[in-house]
């Protein structure tokens, strides 16, 4: 007799790619930081779909402003106005500090997109001779699966068998100022960066790098370039990572808990006469900015405006980082990260990064590994400090020696 579970497991594994290797773990239900599975077991979601889930699973005031939109208008393409799409530029705009909005759908598509017009600026504002433009991106870096964006990963995994790839780019070491300095050239059209790189396992990079990334862009006429995918959108405590280190790029790309955990949407924000060099027709999506993907990012926005969730995370997250901070030594090495997301390095002598999620999940808490042996935890913000504290007390039990 196999289990539901065990039935759609086996059901995935004959029939979908081989592209993932899920948690054993098949969810039926959500709400909040909540999930169930199909066999009616509880687990409190401490990954939040990458950060995708910041306002936890079906946040009342999201799925509201979807059904609405379901019941008046979905999808136009961009051949014609809709009445969502104006307003959700502006309230993104005014958000973000910044002065025009180009939506996508994807993360990877946003990374696309921003590098595509970082070229166009760089030929047409820069004049940077044709066909000579080049992107300075850090080691470690995630972002996006696309046949360009993997030609600047230094992940093989991610990058084996899928070349010829993309050239343009030149990658130097994370958290290094002055490789980033002698990287520049009058060819350089942007600097690409993570304001703190999660897929790396949530690093954090020295304090002053990104200071310095500001001034060696500047002196370089290059345009500095934040991947708040991850990072952003109140998952440091902050609206944008880079808030923290007083510093504004030129262009940031947004996706991820921008779709409100419902449907994908991402967007680049930033300078008006940088965006402002595209011309209808140079690039698009049929789904970008689609009234729906416009209605639900507006009520992510509206709770973004409250402040709330920026303080829920600082608030908990110095909670989590204290309490993790003391397992160092008790079979973790290293924690790093800010607000409510942390990369846990486990000691070596311990559980794979594998193991000890797939222990935890038995004990009811989802997280996922990532590099062998760390753990990323990203609860959603609308989680409460017991149940914080619940998921690390079974983090603190698995991992001690
Ligand atoms: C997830 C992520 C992306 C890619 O987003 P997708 O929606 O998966 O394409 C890009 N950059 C960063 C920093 C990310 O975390």
């Amino acid at each position: 007799m196999s289990t539901p579970a065990e039935d759609f497991i086996a059901l995935d594994e004959s029939w979908s790619t081989h592209n993932y290797h899920p948690l054993p773990v098949v969810i039926a239900e959500a709400n909040g930081p909540w999930v169930t599975d199909v066999d009616g077991n509880r687990y409190l979601d401490f990954l939040s779909g990458y950060s995708a889930l910041n306002f936890g699973h079906r946040h009342p005031a999201v799925v509201t402003a979807a059904v609405e939109q379901l019941g008046r208008v979905t999808l136009t393409s961009r051949a014609f106005h809709h009445d969502q799409f104006g307003l959700f530029c502006k309230e993104l705009a005014e958000l973000t500090g910044t002065d025009m909005v180009l939506t996508m759908n994807s993360g990877a598509e946003a990374v696309e997109s921003a590098i595509k017009v970082a070229r166009k600026w760089a030929y047409q504002v820069k004049g940077v001779p044709a066909e000579t433009a080049e992107v300075v991106v850090a080691t470690s870096n995630f972002h996006g699966r696309t046949t360009t964006i993997v030609s600047f990963s230094d992940d093989e995994t991610a990058r084996a068998d899928f070349g010829p790839f993309t050239p343009g780019f030149v990658q130097v070491p994370y958290g290094d100022a002055d490789a980033l300095r002698d990287a520049v050239n009058d060819r350089t059209a942007a600097l690409l960066l993570e304001p703190i790189q999660g897929e790396a396992g949530v690093i954090t990079p020295p304090p002053g790098y990104f200071a310095e990334a500001r001034r060696i862009a500047d002196d370089a006429g290059a345009l500095l370039i934040a991947d708040e995918i991850q990072s952003g959108l109140a998952r440091t405590g902050t609206l944008l990572a880079l808030d923290h280190e007083g510093v504004r790029a030129d262009l940031y790309t947004l996706g991820k808990a921008l779709g409100g955990g419902i449907l994908p949407l991402s967007a680049v924000v930033g300078r008006g006469d940088v965006l402002g060099v595209l011309r209808p027709g140079e690039h698009g999506s049929t789904f970008g900015g689609n009234p729906l993907a416009c209605a639900v990012g507006r009520a992510v926005i509206a709770l973004l405006r409250t402040g709330e969730f920026q303080e829920r995370s600082a608030t908990l997250g110095l909670h989590l980082h204290q309490r993790l901070g003391a397992l160092v030594g008790n079979g973790v090495t290293e924690v790093r990260g800010r607000g409510l997301w942390a990369g846990v390095d486990i000691a070596a002598g311990g559980l794979s990064g594998r193991d000890a999620s797939e222990t935890l999940a038995k004990q009811g808490v989802l997280c996922k590994e990532t590099h062998g042996s760390t753990l990323r935890i990203a609860p959603p913000l609308v989680i409460e400090r017991d149940e914080l504290d619940r998921g690390i007390d079974a983090i603190a039990a698995v991992v001690r020696r």
